[in-house]
């Protein structure tokens, strides 16, 4: 049976550096999830849908066609067979995905495809409810924390482009979303290990992960 880790936590948290390296000292592919919610944004604002009406969201969640391409470390989302890896990476997505997170349909259109990928290959799970909802028997489970001026920091040298206030801004509102949200909140697993990364380089909290792992 496939093994699976899962990396939770908020934005910026430091869950993409810290899966990827995990996964690349593993062996192991590096799945993210988030990636599945942007594309479902990605494809509500292409066919300029309302998405308040529940069948109308049904009906375009119905007709999205995703591929993930996991190789190593990387990972590529195709939608209908064409790439959007990079056109989901902006702040106008981030925000729309995170208001779409919340509907429940949502959330079951995308329960499957990262069930499928467990099926097959041992992997390192990031997003928000890998540890409580997707997996809940993983076999490790890490929650990633960091001071929200910490996570808007790195997220603003990651990309920058949006000024400072506003990606601290952006990303306290999303916490705030994916945290009251009804369905699959964001928060630690009871089994998860919880990592408070403000003060940790990101070598620091791999080495952690590590260790957990090999004891
Ligand atoms: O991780 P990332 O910032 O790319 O995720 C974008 C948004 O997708 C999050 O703010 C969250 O609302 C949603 N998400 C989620 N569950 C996951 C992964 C992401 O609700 N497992």
């Amino acid at each position: 049976k496939p093994k699976i880790i899962t990396i939770d936590g908020p934005a910026g948290s430091g869950k993409t550096t810290v899966s990827k390296l995990v996964a690349r000292q593993l062996g192991w592919v590096y799945v993210d999830t988030g990636a599945l919610y942007r594309g479902v944004a990605l494809g509500v604002k292409a066919a300029n849908i309302d998405y308040e009406n529940p069948g109308a969201l049904q009906s375009l969640l119905d007709s999205l066609s995703f591929t993930i391409v996991t190789q190593g470390k990387s990972m590529q989302l195709l939608s209908s067979g064409c790439d959007i890896t990079d056109k989901i990476r902006t702040p106008e997505i981030s925000m729309l995905a995170s208001t779409l997170s919340a509907k429940p349909g949502v959330r079951a259109a995308l329960l499957g495809m990262q069930r499928a990928i467990a099926v097959e290959k041992n992997a390192v799970f990031e997003g928000r409810d890998m540890g409580t909802v997707v997996f809940p028997d993983a076999d490790y489970k890490f929650f990633l924390l960091a001071d929200l001026k910490t996570r808007a920091m790195r997220r603003f040298k990651e990309t920058p482009g949006q000024p400072l206030d506003e990606v601290e801004q952006d990303m306290a509102k999303r916490d705030k979303n994916d945290s009251e949200r009804e369905v699959a909140p964001l928060k630690p697993a009871d089994d998860a290990i919880i990592i408070d990364s403000t003060a940790l380089t990101i070598e620091a909290v791999v080495a952690r992960i590590m260790n957990k792992i090999n004891h």
